[in-house]
């Protein structure tokens, strides 16, 4: 067993941003054909780059959970990433949630985007988040072939009933998803307000909410359960000059638009409220208390 953590030292929490560009989101998946993508204008690099200063300013490092096709469009913006000390890890190939994918079409996504990513970067991988928190209970599989590729962690489980995605039966902090093997899954913060899990990692409850949700969210999960918290959020979600999709559904560009215009002001509260660094750091940080949750092995798991 390890020393006893003080117990009034400040937690590090994890801080990453998921690098896709704005038109790679969920909310407009229905509205915007992946053919058209490599037709539309780029703005990911600017918005990194914002991300990068501002990460400086604050001397904090984060992971950046980059998608493989930004990855290969992108190589200088992968090398600025990790040359800045922070970590470059994989967010899949295309935004493709695991739900969506056989096992056999999931395991190419992510050696692909591995091998993109660590190509352009010159950095290994050794993280995985899934596009939109898509492994849950149907995708049993995923965790394990996460192990076979010998990733050491995964930051891929929303672990809150949320209309689009989440597997609230999973555990709130580190666990061991897949027996005999050293991967840790690290969910995305959630707070308990009352008897009830509530989103508290950032993304659009972030932008939307009162910055005091969050930091009364965080704090009760770092002073009162003493746990780090891991929070996300993407580099479009700072970027006021985005184009607009003004034929998408009234609710995707609410959720999509809401509260960009405060972001930057929010993002640097926070990062001065609470100490954050990298989330493999923090995986391996976890490791030692990550319990034992595996899926269920569900028999059409397969066919999802
Ligand atoms: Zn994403």
């Amino acid at each position: 067993m390890g020393q006893a953590p003080d117990p009034e030292a400040p937690l590090v929490n994890g801080l990453s941003v998921d690098v896709e560009e704005w038109f790679q989101v969920g909310a407009f998946e229905r509205v915007i054909d992946r053919a058209d993508w490599a037709g539309m204008a780029s703005r990911v690099e600017g918005n990194v780059d914002f991300l990068l200063d501002l990460f400086a300013e604050a001397r904090v490092r984060a992971t950046f959970f980059t998608l493989g096709w930004v990855a290969e469009r992108h190589p200088a913006l992968m090398r600025r990433i990790a040359g800045g000390g922070h970590e470059i890890a994989s967010h899949g190939y295309d935004h493709a949630r695991v739900f969506t994918l056989s096992r056999r079409i999931f395991a190419q996504d992510i050696a692909k985007a591995r091998c993109l990513i660590e190509d352009a970067s010159g950095a290994r991988v050794s993280g995985y988040r899934a596009p939109s928190f898509s492994i849950d209970a149907r995708t049993p599989w995923a965790f394990e072939e996460l192990a076979a590729q010998g990733y050491a962690y995964s930051s891929s489980v929303a672990p809150v009933a949320h209309d689009h995605y989440g597997w609230p039966e999973a555990p709130r902090f580190a666990f061991r998803p897949v027996a005999g093997s050293p991967l840790v899954e690290l969910p995305v913060t959630t707070a308990m307000l009352g008897q009830r899990r509530v989103a508290a990692g950032g993304g659009g409850f972030f932008r939307v909410l009162p910055y005091s949700f969050s930091r009364w969210a965080i704090g009760q999960v770092n002073a009162r359960e003493r746990r780090p918290a891991v929070f996300y959020f993407h580099p479009w979600e700072v970027d006021p000059d985005q184009p607009r999709m003004d034929h998408a559904p009234l609710r995707s560009r609410l959720r999509h638009y809401t509260g960009i215009e405060s972001m930057a002001g929010k993002l640097r509260k926070l990062l001065g409220d609470f100490e954050w660094g990298r989330v493999d750091a923090l995986a391996a940080r976890e490791a030692h208390r990550a319990q034992a949750f595996a899926p269920r092995s569900l028999p059409h798991s397969e066919a999802a």
